[in-house]
């Protein structure tokens, strides 16, 4: 998908995604910091963040594969819409590792995008895309709201106390934060190098 065409936003480093999303996790969840839990992503992302921002919209839809999610807040300037596809808004509800960092990844669209996209109308549509291939990673929308979606539900404190009371082991971290295998592996690898 790096030929898919993205948004310009504005660059953002790791630290500044890593703080964003423990402002995010201090404004809706902030049980989650005080000790290993997974993330109430679901609800956070249908109930509280809609209160939050009234300008937000979140629908469950039908979109065309692949698709899992949207967030458009191009369209009508002014408004965030957010599209969960029906199969990911059922597997979210289940508590499915896979549809939990999509949620958290279009969470990330949200608070870091949204408020940049009515500038785009400023400046005009076609000079406010790029191919993802042309980006570096940190002005890439999308890696930024990976980056952010791991940032949230695998928080780096709550991090610290797994390892220090179970090693730097993926199944502890996919146990108690309710990620996938991979995202915990690849989470634990950037923040203390090897895994075991
Ligand atoms: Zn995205």
């Amino acid at each position: 998908m790096n030929g898919m065409r993205v948004p310009v936003v504005s660059g953002m480093s790791k630290e500044g995604i890593e703080r964003a999303a423990l402002r995010f996790l201090q404004k809706y969840n902030p049980e989650s910091l005080a000790s290993p839990s997974p993330v109430p992503i679901a609800d956070i992302i249908e109930f509280d963040m809609p209160n939050e921002h009234l300008n937000l919209v979140v629908r469950v839809g039908t979109l065309p594969p692949p698709l899992e999610a949207i967030t458009d807040s191009i369209t009508r300037p002014g408004m965030i819409d957010l599209v969960l596809d029906i199969l990911t808004y059922e597997a979210l509800r289940d508590g499915n590792c896979r549809a939990r960092f999509t949620a958290a990844h279009e969470a990330g669209h949200i608070e870091l995008h949204a408020h940049q996209m009515p500038d785009a109308f400023h400046t005009g549509m076609y000079q406010a895309f790029a191919r993802r291939s042309d980006l570096p990673a940190y002005r890439d929308p999308e890696w930024q709201a990976n980056y952010f979606a791991a940032c949230v539900l695998m928080n780096r404190e709550v991090m610290k106390a797994i390892v220090a009371k179970h090693g730097r082991s993926a199944e502890a971290v996919s146990d108690l934060l309710q990620v996938s295998l991979p995202a915990a592996s690849r989470r634990l690898m950037y923040l203390f190098g090897a895994v075991k």
